[in-house]
């Protein structure tokens, strides 16, 4: 028996490690402004739900944070990171969008008495079907990492429209450019860092997620981050960018091809399958989220080119 409990204490830590956690680090991108990179690809037990993009900028009277990454376990090593950097208090969280790989770290800042800003357009989420089938989604694929500790924080602050404001000696600006990939979305530029912090409006290296998306105003979202000016862009998943305005493109020639090949199989009355067969999806099959995200992607798109050609 003792031989037997010596066996399992030793056998012990390989099981932890089997759990280990993924690599996290902070990566400083210009004088006050850092970024949390996540991993390629969509959720799952591999990457511990960290596939999203969070960012945090330190200025001379607290920590702004943008977007809280895809589980509470990920966000307590996003505030160990932040601690590594600086002492300052954690004021104020922005929430790009209500999407789960950039919210469900919230209660990990609420703890830390950070107040919440969002979009109000997000409220709609708070308590909803979809909401509920998210969560019952991502208790199962990220256990333990999303448990039955988890609970929606809502904003303190809701916004209704863009909203600027000072910190520390460091002007933010927060343009909300919904609805695009979601009605809600908020992206958050620093003046003085010349970095723009995009949510999900920006996709890089994967398949962009469209989900339910109004794909004809995110491309004219994407116009309305450009006229800031951004050197670096922070995209909500993929490195972070020195042109902008050339990683852009992907995102942005992703959404084209979708409505074209979508639009022309919705004006030839052709069914979503054989459309779908029969397109040319060849520049995306060999990027990560191919499989995740493409087909759902372009379904969506034909429901929504349908809905254009009525509304003509
Ligand atoms: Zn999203």
């Amino acid at each position: 028996m003792t031989k037997l409990l010596i066996l399992l204490t030793l056998l012990l830590p390989s099981c932890v490690l089997a759990e280990a956690p993924v690599p996290l680090r902070a990566e400083k991108v210009a004088a006050h402004s850092y970024v949390i990179q996540g991993l390629p690809g969509a959720a799952s037990r591999q990457n511990q739900g960290f596939m999203s993009n969070a960012g945090f900028v330190v200025t001379k009277d607290g920590v702004v944070v943008f977007d809280t990454l895809g589980t509470p376990a990920l966000a307590q090593r996003m505030i160990d990171a932040i601690r590594k950097v600086t002492r300052q208090p954690i004021r104020r969280v922005i929430v790009s969008h209500w999407h789960a790989d950039h919210y469900y770290g919230l209660q990990a800042f609420k703890e830390l008495g950070a107040e919440i800003w969002a979009h109000e357009a997000a409220k709609v989420n708070l308590g909803s079907d979809a909401a509920a089938d998210r969560l019952a989604q991502r208790r199962e694929l990220l256990a333990p990492w999303v448990n039955a500790d988890f609970r929606v924080v809502p904003a303190d602050l809701w916004l209704s429209g863009d909203a600027d404001f000072k910190l520390g000696g460091l002007h933010f600006k927060l343009r909300h450019v919904g609805p695009a990939h979601s009605a809600e979305d908020v992206v958050m530029f620093v003046v003085e860092d010349g970095v723009m912090f995009s949510g999900d409006l920006i996709f890089k290296g994967r398949v962009p997620f469209v989900g339910d998306a109004d794909s004809k105003a995110w491309l004219a979202a994407l116009d309305r981050l450009l006229e800031l000016k951004p050197q670096i862009m922070v995209p909500g998943h993929g490195p972070p960018s020195k042109t902008p305005a050339a990683d852009l493109a992907l995102t942005r020639d992703y959404l084209i091809d979708l409505r074209q090949q979508m639009g022309q199989a919705v004006a030839d009355f052709l069914p979503f399958d054989e459309a779908f067969a029969r397109a040319d999806w060849s520049r995306w099959q060999g990027m990560p989220a191919y499989h995740e995200a493409h087909r759902r992607n372009a379904y969506n798109t034909y429901l929504l080119m349908e809905r254009e050609s009525l509304a003509k």
